[in-house]
C-alpha cells in the first residue's frame, strides 16, 4: 500500500493527511476550467440554466479561493489530491527544471510527489472514472489507477479515439458517447466529456467521477456574453442528467479569467525578459511563464503570473515593485510561503501583474497571431476566486472557513447531507 494513505476505521479514507468518508452513492466533482464566478449566475439570469438555479438556490453554493499560480495544472493536481503545491509538487503547466537545466512541461506524472484521492479510493473499493478534455492532464490525474474495464478508467476527449484497455481502461469511447473526436479548440472538447460522464454513469455507475473541462470558451468569452451562456446551459443539461441518477456533484473551478487587453483592444503586456535584457544584458536573467503549454491559440502564453531566475534578487524585486501593473514581486521563500509553492521548483523571484495585464518574456517570443478576440487570460491573484457548488446542502454550517477549490472532495463526501 502506497505511504500517502491508509485506511484503518472502515468506510474511511485518509490522503495526504486529510480523512474523506467513502461515498454512499455516486460522487462527481467537476472542475470547470476558468469558471470566474459570475458565468453561472449570468447563464441563471438569462433563464438558459434551470438546473444551476435550482441548486443556486437550494443547494450549496461558496466561493473558495484557488492556488496561485492560477494556472490549470497546479490547480487541478491540488483538487484531486487535496493539497496545495507545497505537498505535490505541481506549481505550474511549465517549468524550469534545474536538475536538468531544461524547460519542460509538468506534464509528467514523475513530477506528482504525492498519490491522488483515486487510488487510495480504488483500494477502498470504488470505481473511479476521470474524463479530461485535453489529453495533457490524463497523465498526473490517472497516475496510480489501475486501470481495468468497468472499475477505473481515465481518458481524455482529445485522444478518445486512441482509449485503449492498457492504457486507459476503456475503449470504443466514441461509439459509447456517439460522437467522433471534437476539435480541441472548440466547445465541443468540453462537451464531450459531460456526455461521456452520463454515458458512463449510466453503464457503470461509478462511485467516483471527475470531470476536467477546457477553458477555451472562457477565453475568449466574458460572462453574460451568448457564447458563454450557450456553453453553460449545455453543461447545465448534463448536469441534471447526472443529477437524476442520484449523484452528489461538487463543481469548482481552476481558476477564474478576466480581461487582460487596453483600450486599444491589444493585450496589454509587460514583456518581462525584455525589461531584465535591458536591465542586466541580453539572457542574463530568465523569464519563465508557468501558463505555457502546448495549446497557446486562445491566450499566447500570457498569463498574470511569471518566475525569474536572476542574481541580485531583492534589488530587481524592489525595481519591479515600483513599475505600473505589477501587484506583487516575491522571493522564491517569500512565495513558498505565501502561496505555498514548492520551493525547489521556483525561480529566485515570482512576478504577479495587476488584474487586466500579463506578463510576457519578449515580445519576438509570443505569437498573438492567433488572438482573434481581445486577450482574456489568469495566473494571478485577481484571478483566485472561483465557484465551490453543491447540489446538495451543507450538513453543518461553515461559519467562517476560508474555502479553496481543493476543498471539493472533502465538500462532497464529508460535509453534505
Ligand atoms: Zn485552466
Amino acid at each position: 500500500m502506497a505511504p500517502d494513505s491508509i485506511n484503518t476505521i472502515p468506510g474511511e479514507i485518509e490522503v495526504n493527511g486529510r480523512r474523506y468518508r467513502l461515498p454512499e452513492q455516486p460522487t462527481v466533482v467537476v472542475c470547470i476550467d476558468g469558471s470566474e464566478p459570475g458565468y453561472i449566475e449570468a447563464t441563471v439570469a438569462a433563464g438558459r440554466a434551470p438546473w444551476f438555479a435550482k441548486v443556486l438556490k437550494a443547494g450549496t453554493n461558496l466561493v473558495a479561493d484557488c492556488v496561485v499560480p492560477s494556472f490549470t495544472n497546479p490547480n487541478n493536481i491540488s483538487i484531486v489530491t487535496g493539497r496545495p503545491p507545497a505537498v505535490h509538487g505541481i506549481n505550474g503547466n511549465y517549468f524550469f527544471d534545474p536538475s536538468t537545466g531544461e524547460e519542460v512541461m509538468m506534464n509528467d506524472p514523475k513530477f506528482l510527489r504525492v498519490e491522488t484521492l483515486f487510488p487510495a479510493l480504488q483500494r477502498a473499493g470504488c470505481r473511479i472514472a476521470v474524463i479530461t478534455a485535453k489529453d495533457k492532464l490524463r497523465g498526473l490525474l490517472g497516475k496510480g489507477l489501475a486501470l481495468v474495464p468497468g472499475k477505473a478508467c481515465s481518458f481524455s476527449s482529445e485522444k478518445s479515439d486512441k482509449a485503449s484497455v492498457a492504457e486507459n481502461g476503456i475503449e470504443d469511447v466514441n461509439a459509447l458517447v456517439g460522437r467522433p473526436v471534437p476539435n480541441v479548440y472548440s466547445a465541443g472538447l468540453s462537451e464531450f466529456v459531460f456526455a461521456a460522464g452520463v454515458k458512463l454513469m449510466e453503464r457503470d455507475r461509478p462511485e467516483v467521477m471527475y470531470l476536467s473541462t477546457t477553458d477555451y470558451i472562457q477565453h475568449k468569452h466574458a460572462p453574460g456574453t451568448p457564447v458563454a451562456n450557450d456553453f453553460y446551459a449545455m453543461m447545465d443539461g448534463y448536469l441534471a442528467k447526472l443529477d437524476a441518477m442520484g449523484c452528489t456533484i461538487v463543481l469548482t473551478a481552476d481558476h477564474g479569467m478576466n480581461a487582460k487587453f487596453g483600450a486599444d483592444g491589444q493585450p496589454d503586456v509587460i514583456y518581462l525578459q525584455d525589461v531584465f535584457d535591458s536591465w542586466l544584458g541580453k539572457d542574463e536573467a530568465r523569464v519563465i511563464l508557468p501558463i505555457t503549454d502546448p495549446y497557446v491559440v486562445h491566450h499566447g502564453a500570457l498569463g498574470s503570473y511569471a518566475v525569474v531566475y536572476c542574481d541580485d534578487a531583492r534589488k530587481w524585486k524592489a525595481k519591479l515593485e515600483t513599475m505600473p501593473g505589477i501587484e506583487t514581486v516575491l522571493t522564491k521563500e517569500e512565495a513558498a510561503k505565501r502561496f505555498e509553492l514548492p520551493a525547489d521548483r521556483l525561480g529566485d523571484l515570482v512576478v504577479v501583474s495587476t488584474k487586466h495585464k500579463v506578463l510576457g518574456t519578449s515580445a519576438a517570443q509570443h505569437d498573438l497571431s492567433g488572438l482573434t478576440e481581445p486577450l482574456r487570460s489568469h495566473g494571478g491573484i485577481s484571478e483566485q476566486h472561483v465557484p465551490l457548488i453543491c447540489n446538495r446542502t451543507l450538513a453543518v454550517p461553515a461559519g467562517d472557513r476560508q474555502w479553496r477549490n481543493f476543498d471539493a472532495f472533502d465538500l462532497a463526501l464529508n460535509l453534505v447531507g
